[in-house]
């Protein structure tokens, strides 16, 4: 995972990357935010930037750091196939598992659920996914003993030897009297990454033996304004191939005028749907994009390829950022325009 495919947290990104390579490394962090906000994604791209041996800077961009992702550290943690990275989450008994149920149980099923989501499930898809019915899971002891184990080994490739604990709000009184003493003597180089929606429900021992990030919030959008904002996208986009500037700026202003709240949006959920477009012509998966012209949405997500996803997520990114940072609007959708064309051209 790089920060890169995390919409609407470049500024924790930059402050995440900078801490790393500043090496201020916190031994006890806690990551805070909803689960379609990116949290285990950042918790994931930031592992992988902690040990990319190449990681990149661009000091003119929005994003100023990300890992390599071609590294073959980058490559492990990519495909949660580290040795020294471990995940713990909440768990129960299943008809499978019929007794004194861990972490360690369930670790295929964590990392399939991991790649299939990218990072962005949620709880209740996991307790779907663990097919526990109306079992209550939790985060237990035997977890809390996997955590000290875990980090009690040897590193196997010489680095950092990193636990992510999911939902730590989910953390029974015993899990968390038993991880106290893992916070309280952080030895070398050991990294317990805690992602969690709530702060209020993590016991306060806790709460404070760790550092705290918190994620921005990314607005949701409502069938409403999805539809508002599927038709100006596809506005948008037929004028993007003939680049007919008076046009375009009519569109401009149209963008302009939303204020910035739903400008946000408008860029999420256009990051969605790019993405969308991308699975659909490079995996075949289906995609809609309810232009209202057949023609037009079966032939526009093939424009968006191998060749031009990673410009046009870039592109949509930073001007997700340049919006975030008060920007004007105006200038920031014309450059965004401007790169929007250049890169449906490379298809
Ligand atoms: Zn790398």
């Amino acid at each position: 995972m790089r920060f890169k495919d995390i919409a609407g947290q470049i500024d924790v990104a930059n402050h995440l990357t900078e801490i790393i390579d500043s090496g201020r490394v916190s031994h006890a962090q806690l990551f805070l935010g909803q689960a379609e906000d990116g949290a285990l994604a950042m918790a994931w791209a930031y592992v992988q930037y902690l040990c990319c041996t190449h990681r990149q800077h661009y000091p003119e961009g929005a994003l100023r750091a990300d890992s390599c992702g071609e590294c073959p550290e980058c490559k492990r943690i990519q495909s949660l196939m580290h040795p020294d990275l471990h995940f713990i989450f909440p768990t129960a008994t299943t008809t499978r598992v019929k007794d004194k149920p861990s972490s360690d149980d369930f670790g295929e099923e964590f990392m399939e659920f991991m790649k299939e989501r990218g990072g962005r499930g949620s709880i209740e898809e996991w307790l779907q996914k663990l097919d526990i019915e109306n079992k209550q899971a939790i985060i237990n002891v035997r977890d809390a003993s996997l955590v000290e184990q875990n980090l009690a080994l040897k590193s196997y490739g010489g680095g950092w030897k990193m636990v992510l604990i999911w939902m730590p709000e989910r953390m029974n009184t015993e899990c968390a009297n038993k991880l106290l003493k893992t916070l309280e003597e952080p030895t070398g180089q050991t990294l317990l990454l805690m992602v969690g929606e709530s702060e209020e429900r993590l016991l306060p021992t806790i709460r404070s033996r760790v550092q705290t990030v918190r994620l921005n919030r990314v607005e949701r959008t409502s069938t409403e304004e999805a539809g508002m904002f599927a038709a100006l996208l596809v506005e948008w986009l037929r004028l993007l191939f003939k680049l007919r500037m008076r046009e375009l700026s009519g569109v401009v202003e149209k963008l302009a005028a939303l204020g910035r709240e739903k400008q946000r949006q408008f860029l999420a959920y256009t990051l969605g749907v790019m993405r969308s477009c991308f699975l659909h012509s490079a995996a075949g998966m289906d995609c809609h994009i309810g232009s209202g012209d057949e023609k037009f949405d079966a032939m526009f997500p093939n424009m968006v390829t191998t060749n031009n996803i990673e410009m046009i997520d870039s592109a949509l990114n930073e001007a997700l950022y340049a919006i975030s940072r008060n920007a004007n609007p105006k200038i920031a959708f014309m450059q965004l325009s401007f790169s929007m064309s250049k890169a449906l051209k490379k298809r």
